[in-house]
Formats: C-alpha cells, sequence, structure tokens
C-alpha cells in the first residue's frame, strides 16, 4: 500500500518539538491523495456485494473502512475504534484514531440527495469529518458543507464524482480537554 507520508515527513519531525497544535498539523500536511484513494475504494466497492445495507450507509461504511486502512499504513502503530454517532442507522459514523500522543476524531456522514439536515455537534467542530454522498445544487452534501462552514471548520480537500462526491473537513483541533472524546467520561 502506497504510503502518502513521505512528502509529509519532514514537517511531522519539525512540528513534534512545538507540541500539541502542531501534531494536528502533522496529520494535516499528510492528507495529501487521502480523498482521492477513499474515492477509488469506494467507488470500486459501493455496487457489490451488499444484502441490504442502504447505499448512504455503505458510503460511510466504505468511507470509514479505507480511512481506517490508510491510518494504519501512514501511522503504523495507531489504532481506530469505530461507532456509530446515531443508535438507529449506520449513515452518520465516528472513527477514533489513537496515535500517540494525540488522538484525532473523525466522523463520517453518509448523505442522500434529500436526507435532512443533522446538527453540526460539539464533538464535530474538534474533529475532522467527511462528507460522502451525492452532490450537486441543493443537495444534502452541499447544506451539510454549508453547516461545517458556519461551525468554523475548514475544508481541505474535495473530490467530485460521477455517482459521489467527498469532503474533507477539519476542525478547530483534536479533542483535546475534550473528557468525553478521550474516554475519560
Ligand atoms: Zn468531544
Amino acid at each position: 500500500m502506497e504510503c502518502p507520508l513521505p512528502r509529509g515527513a519532514p514537517v511531522i519531525a519539525e512540528a513534534i518539538s512545538f507540541g500539541y497544535t502542531s501534531e494536528t498539523m502533522a496529520f494535516t500536511a499528510s492528507t495529501t491523495g487521502l480523498l482521492e484513494r477513499v474515492e477509488k475504494f469506494v467507488a470500486s466497492h459501493l455496487d457489490v456485494n451488499w444484502a441490504a445495507e442502504p447505499r448512504a450507509a455503505r458510503l460511510a461504511l466504505l468511507v470509514r473502512e479505507e480511512l481506517r486502512r490508510w491510518t494504519q499504513s501512514s501511522y503504523p502503530g495507531a489504532t481506530c475504534e469505530g461507532s456509530a454517532l446515531d443508535p438507529e442507522s449506520r449513515r452518520r459514523l465516528s472513527l477514533t484514531i489513537h496515535s500517540a500522543p494525540v488522538s484525532h476524531r473523525v466522523e463520517v456522514w453518509g448523505l442522500l440527495k434529500d436526507d435532512p439536515i443533522r446538527a453540526v455537534s460539539g464533538h464535530t467542530v474538534h474533529s475532522w469529518v467527511v462528507l460522502a454522498g451525492d452532490g450537486g445544487p441543493g443537495s444534502a452534501f452541499e447544506k451539510a458543507a454549508e453547516q461545517l462552514t458556519k461551525a468554523g471548520l475548514k475544508r481541505v480537500d474535495q473530490r467530485e464524482g460521477p455517482t459521489f462526491s467527498l469532503s474533507l473537513w477539519m476542525g478547530a483541533g483534536a479533542p483535546d480537554g475534550c473528557p468525553e472524546c478521550l474516554g475519560r467520561k
């Protein structure tokens, strides 16, 4: 598996001495090519070998699966914990990446064109977010992007494919100081 780190590696080496905030930057510096890789994986698995999973959940599950694989090849030794954000569906998932000394919280939202828009939670603002869904004017994908922008997240990358779109967002920081996210509730 090709690892995107070499370009970011010098940045990481430099960043470590600056402590926590720079660790967050290290993750940022190495997301080059991430969405492209996720897009390829999702496109080749979206319509094969599924029993009854709805499309939005398939999108979210596939994005998270590839993100987990990318993390473990980019950051050997990192551990990932997945869970569902909503108890009744798998359309919105989370992935917590523990890569000492920091943890990154990632939310993955699978969105159909006319899905209702969900509020951005207090945890979302200190997370990475991947939107995956039907793009285009007026779509839930576009409205969710507006919500994230209003909440102060920054779009790092976006891919518009023929059957679905992806975007990657960065919150203000990793869940530093959020006991709930760090599992110390
Ligand atoms: Zn939190």
